[in-house]
């Protein structure tokens, strides 16, 4: 199996994915970026390709997306995109309803809801992709989360937050906290779910500690894209070790 040094495929020829990264510039905190190079390098060493696409404020959306990855960021950098977001609103809504693997993080997780009411009293709006809002606290939430997920086993990350998010029916939780506070301090869940949607509050970056995630976004967007997916075991041994370190450590 591929060993975690290996060289990306120079040429691959099984084809390539096209990976929307959301606004870096205004939101991208704690490394959000590494979730993209995650992807791009696990398809790499399958012999797929990604092309690694942005949208920052003021760009015209790209077309023929084939996965959506967003990053935290503090509340003045969700401010300074909320008139661009939501006016790439129904594109989004869109490609998630149709069945598009998408992985938002805190600060995009949080706008991909309803409202973000934040502590200063300011509402910033979501775009109505997840059934959730999320309300500014006076506690910031920080430190490393264990969860557990019926799909993906232990979910492992770092959050830093005050925003607050609360479920409603329509989606579900991505997990419910062993260690951390996850959503909020009230009822121990961590992100959310629906359809192809994943959403977290999990910094680190999630993904190269979070194996599963990463080759659910990639299968679902490859069977999406292809028909099916390569779907050749690698070698997550250094995942599995800073799973283990970070799960050690106190919160
Ligand atoms: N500004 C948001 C909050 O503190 C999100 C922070 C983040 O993305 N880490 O709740």
């Amino acid at each position: 199996s591929a060993g975690a040094l290996s060289e990306p495929a120079a040429d691959p020829s099984k084809g390539s994915l096209r990976i929307l990264q959301l606004y870096p510039r205004d939101m991208n905190i704690y490394g959000d970026y590494g979730n993209v190079l995650v992807l791009k390098q696990r398809l790499a060493w399958r012999g797929y390709g990604a092309e690694i696409l942005e949208h920052n404020v003021g760009d015209s959306f790209p077309s023929d997306v084939d996965l959506v990855v967003g990053g935290g960021g503090q509340d003045s950098g969700q401010v300074v995109i909320q008139d661009d977001l939501q006016s790439v609103a129904p594109t989004l809504r869109g490609l998630a309803e149709d069945g598009t693997p998408m992985l938002v993080i805190c600060g995009m997780y949080q706008l991909f809801g309803t409202v973000f009411r934040t502590y200063d009293g300011i509402d910033i709006p979501g775009i109505n992709v997840l059934d959730l809002e999320t309300r500014g606290g006076s506690e910031r939430l920080i430190g490393n989360v264990v969860a557990t997920s019926t799909e993906f086993g232990e979910v492992h990350g770092y959050e830093n937050h005050s925003g607050q998010t609360f479920l409603g029916d329509g989606v579900s939780p991505l997990g419910t906290v062993l260690k951390g506070a996850g959503n909020n301090t009230e009822d121990q869940y961590e992100g959310a779910r629906y359809r192809n949607v994943v959403a977290s509050y999990l910094h680190g970056s999630l993904l190269p500690k979070n194996p599963a995630v990463a080759d659910f976004l990639l299968r679902t967007a490859a069977k999406r894209k292809f028909g099916s997916f390569d779907d050749d075991g690698l070698d997550d041994s250094l995942a599995e070790l800073a799973r283990k370190h970070a799960a050690e450590r106190p919160r």
